[in-house]
């Protein structure tokens, strides 16, 4: 199916996001072969193919691929920050579900743009700001709370990052069907300082393995889960409360854990329940982009822990942003192009 135009409403976005090449890229010598071309293309080149084999140079030294919106080296984290998630605001304070993903590899990008540094928050930080200055300026006759946890999802088991000593958590079913995650902490407090500090320190228990690949690969799935009821001051207290929820989801490292990093036994493990999440999780997406929700009954959110708890958050009025993350540098060509074709995919099947 074609491109939509980003600037009207969609259910589901999906963004790319090429961050800088650095230092250890330059020493090894890595050419830069993924570029941004207008708002929407990345083309990607195959440093493998020989530039001077004039017969395959124009065939297949370029791959191009289409997205709702492109972000490379000069994209700041607030652009990035105000293009794909901004607009989002509005609708979880109005009652509406929605859910932002960090997709992509190791090292490619995704923890700087969801939590971002200490001098350059980003998109947990930025949109926590828009969510409480939202609600300061609503005038109307409604209560505000909102409420956050983080948790991570590591080999299908459930860990409350705000406290880590609590052990697995089990995602249970209510008697209206959404999806409850038992015992875990729910934060309420509007002080930007407190979340940055809550949020930083969460991220450092995240479950991160040495592999050979990386020294510090998440292999876990960090989940920002922010909650917001709201309640008529004036009506009678009975009244029902409209919940809106946001997921923000900065994703296991994408990579094929197997093949790259030479895993065994407990990486093995690791690879193929992350690999078995992201299908799952791409399956879905794509399943539910399908106009007319033709094949909606086919969405079988069973297939793991993380679209488990994302049930209620995909689909049917909510909204989806996916945002892929690339290294621009030749030395991780394959991992770029795995990483444009699901991404691509989410949107195009
Ligand atoms: P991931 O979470 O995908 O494994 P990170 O977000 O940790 O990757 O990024 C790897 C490194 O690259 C970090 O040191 C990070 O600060 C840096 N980095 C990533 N994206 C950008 C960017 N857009 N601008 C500047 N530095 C970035
Ligand atoms: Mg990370």
């Amino acid at each position: 199916s074609a491109m939509k135009d980003p600037s009207v409403e969609q259910q589901l976005t999906v963004a790319l996001r090429i961050r800088p090449i650095n230092e250890a890229e330059l020493e090894e010598n890595a050419a830069i072969i993924a570029h941004r071309v207008g708002d929407q293309m990345v083309v990607l080149m195959d440093p493998s193919e020989d530039p001077d084999d004039i017969l395959r140079a124009n065939r297949s030294r370029e791959k191009t691929f289409i997205f709702d919106m492109v972000f490379d080296h000069k994209a700041t984290q607030e652009e990035v920050y105000v293009s794909t998630t901004k607009n989002l605001v509005e609708g979880i304070i109005s009652g509406y579900n929605a859910t932002v993903f960090a997709y992509g590899p190791t090292g490619a990008g995704k923890t700087y743009t969801m939590l971002g540094t200490d001098c350059d928050p980003g998109i947990y930080i930025r949109t926590l700001n828009d969510l409480f200055k939202a609600i300061e300026a609503t005038s109307d006759n409604m209560d505000y709370t909102v409420s956050m946890s983080y948790l991570e999802i590591y080999n299908e088991v459930i860990r409350d990052l705000l406290n880590p000593s609590s052990g697995f958590l089990d995602l249970r079913e209510d008697a209206r069907g959404s999806i409850q995650i038992a015992g875990i902490t729910e934060v309420s407090t509007t002080n930007a300082q407190e979340i940055k500090q809550l949020l930083t320190k969460g991220n450092i228990e995240r479950t991160q393995e040495p592999t050979a690949a990386n020294k510090t690969s998440s292999r876990s799935h960090a989940v920002l889960r922010v909650t917001v009821k709201q309640k008529s001051r004036v009506k009678n207290i009975n009244e029902d409360v409209h919940v809106g929820r946001l997921f923000m989801v900065d994703l296991a490292g994408s990579e094929r854990a197997v093949q790259q990093t030479q895993n065994r036994g407990k990486r093995m493990k690791e690879g193929a329940h992350i690999n078995r999440s992201l299908l799952a999780l791409g399956n879905c997406i794509s399943a539910l982009s399908e106009k007319g929700g033709s094949r909606a009954q086919y969405v079988n959110f069973r297939d793991s822990k993380l679209t488990r708890l994302l049930k209620d958050s995909l689909g049917g009025n909510s909204r989806t942003v996916m945002i892929g993350h690339i290294s621009p540098a030749s030395i991780y060509f394959e991992e770029s192009q795995t990483t444009l074709i699901y991404a691509y995919r989410a949107k195009n099947i």
